[in-house]
């Protein structure tokens, strides 16, 4: 079976034809570490793991690569306001964004780098476009000088004026030309800084992501994925970074895009308050997989509306699925029609029209076949939660809880009492020591 992919560089649906076809190399862009994730940060990792169940479907070896990306003024302005060093914020919401979207049936990343493990990288493929007239240094900050990548701009269709525009040009005394981006940029003294040839100071963001690829997929590989929101400027920038740094010219050769996210019509926001965290979602019940089946019944490339009314739809057709499988014996083929529904561009509308047949008129296809989908990975006791209690499991986790909080390992000791929570466990903290109840 042929994947057929949809490349936002040709704006057009295309056979996918891998570099090798033994060894596919995709990279999908990260978060940034320092604060919950909303369901619009959840729809990448769930439309991108659904792609690398079927490409591992279809070839024998699939590299994922998803970065953290841990320094960003954002994180330095919240630790600030935390009063806590960067690397508590970031280690924190690593835990809790791994955590949070393995409740959604997101496997883990095949590698999931640190940017400020990749400073050494950054510098260098700074320093070769420097070397290569595509960048230059300013008061201690490093640019990279758009007019001199004759292709910048393809991605997103945007011309010149467009992306002077969407730059969000701030009046900068450093600027050859309003859109040229930052590659490097100075830090002051309580800043977060490496020592490079242009001073003491932190990598631009966009120079990150083109640095993290390269270390683990080469100069060229075969998807870079993402949210349609990613692909101006962050993507362009990353394209014309690799581009221009790299042997040969190229980067990635399909570059696939998933659509934004609205909740009952509107667009998320705080100010409407209609911001929802995955974490609170689940903390209060909600399944995970419910979540995930949801966003599949949208293909990858559409909006998503997030409507209460789906979810428990969702989370009804699980609930069937789940007796179903409990009530039939199952066998290990993925369902054909399944399969070529997600080959088409990953048309999960049209396949999850055939997991509704499959449940009905071949049931022992159903496991395997929504295993591609990334649900029905619980057994039936976990999924109707069906539990009997190890107190000597809950009093060992508490133990372990009480022993990172006098560690002062805040992280470690919020991940067990979520944890538990997980478990339908709840703790209090009294004078004497700490109990639990199920909740
Ligand atoms: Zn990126």
């Amino acid at each position: 079976m042929t994947l057929k992919i949809y490349n936002s560089l040709s704006r057009a649906k295309e056979d996918f034809v891998p570099i090798d076809p033994n060894h596919i190399k995709m990279y999908v862009c990260g978060p940034t570490v320092y604060s919950y994730a909303h369901i619009g940060n959840a729809r990448p990792p769930i439309v991108f793991d659904t792609l690398k169940r079927v490409l591992s479907h279809l070839y024998p070896k699939v590299t994922h690569v998803a970065n953290i990306t841990d320094i960003e003024d954002k994180i330095i302005e919240a630790a600030k306001k935390a009063g806590e060093p960067i690397s508590i914020i970031t280690e924190k919401y690593t835990d809790i964004y791994n955590q949070d979207m393995a409740s959604l049936g997101v496997s883990k990343p095949t590698i999931q780098p640190k940017a400020t493990d990749h400073v050494e990288g950054m510098i260098a493929m700074i320093e070769t476009l420097i070397t290569n007239n595509n960048a230059y240094e300013k008061d201690g900050h490093v640019l990279f000088h758009v007019p001199s990548y004759d292709d910048y701009g393809h991605l997103s269709g945007r011309n010149r004026e467009d992306q002077i525009a969407g730059a969000r040009v701030e009046v900068a005394p450093y600027k050859r030309d309003p859109a040229d981006f930052i590659l490097w940029k100075p830090s002051t003294d309580d800043q977060p800084g490496w020592d490079s040839p242009w001073g003491r100071g932190r990598p631009g963001w966009h120079i990150e992501c083109s640095v993290m690829a390269k270390a683990f997929l080469g100069d060229v590989f075969d998807i870079h994925g993402g949210g349609i929101d990613l692909t101006f400027p962050h993507h362009e920038n990353e394209i014309a970074q690799s581009c221009c740094a790299n042997d040969g010219g190229q980067f990635a050769r399909y570059w696939v895009h998933n659509g934004f996210v609205t909740v009952e019509g509107e667009k998320m926001s705080k100010s409407i308050g209609n911001v929802l965290l995955v974490h609170d979602l689940i903390r209060d019940g909600m399944k995970g997989e419910a979540i995930r089946l949801a966003m599949l019944s949208t293909h990858y490339r559409q909006p998503f509306d997030w409507t209460a009314n789906l979810l428990d739809q969702s989370k009804k057709t699980l609930d069937k699925w789940y007796r179903i499988i409990n009530d039939t014996s199952q066998n290990d083929d993925v369902d054909d029609t399944v399969l070529s529904a997600l080959s088409d561009d990953l048309n999960t509308p049209l396949a999850l029209s055939h997991l509704h047949d499959i449940a009905k008129n071949r049931p022992e296809f159903l496991k395997s076949s929504a295993t591609l989908f990334g649900v029905l990975n619980h057994s039936y006791d976990e999924w109707f939660e069906i539990m009997t209690i190890d107190a000597g499991h809950i009093d060992d986790l508490i133990a372990q809880r009480n022993q990172a909080r006098a560690d002062k390992d805040f992280a470690k000791a919020d991940q067990i009492r979520d944890q538990l929570k997980d478990m339908a466990i709840d703790i209090h903290d009294g004078p004497d020591g700490t109990s639990w109840t199920k909740l």
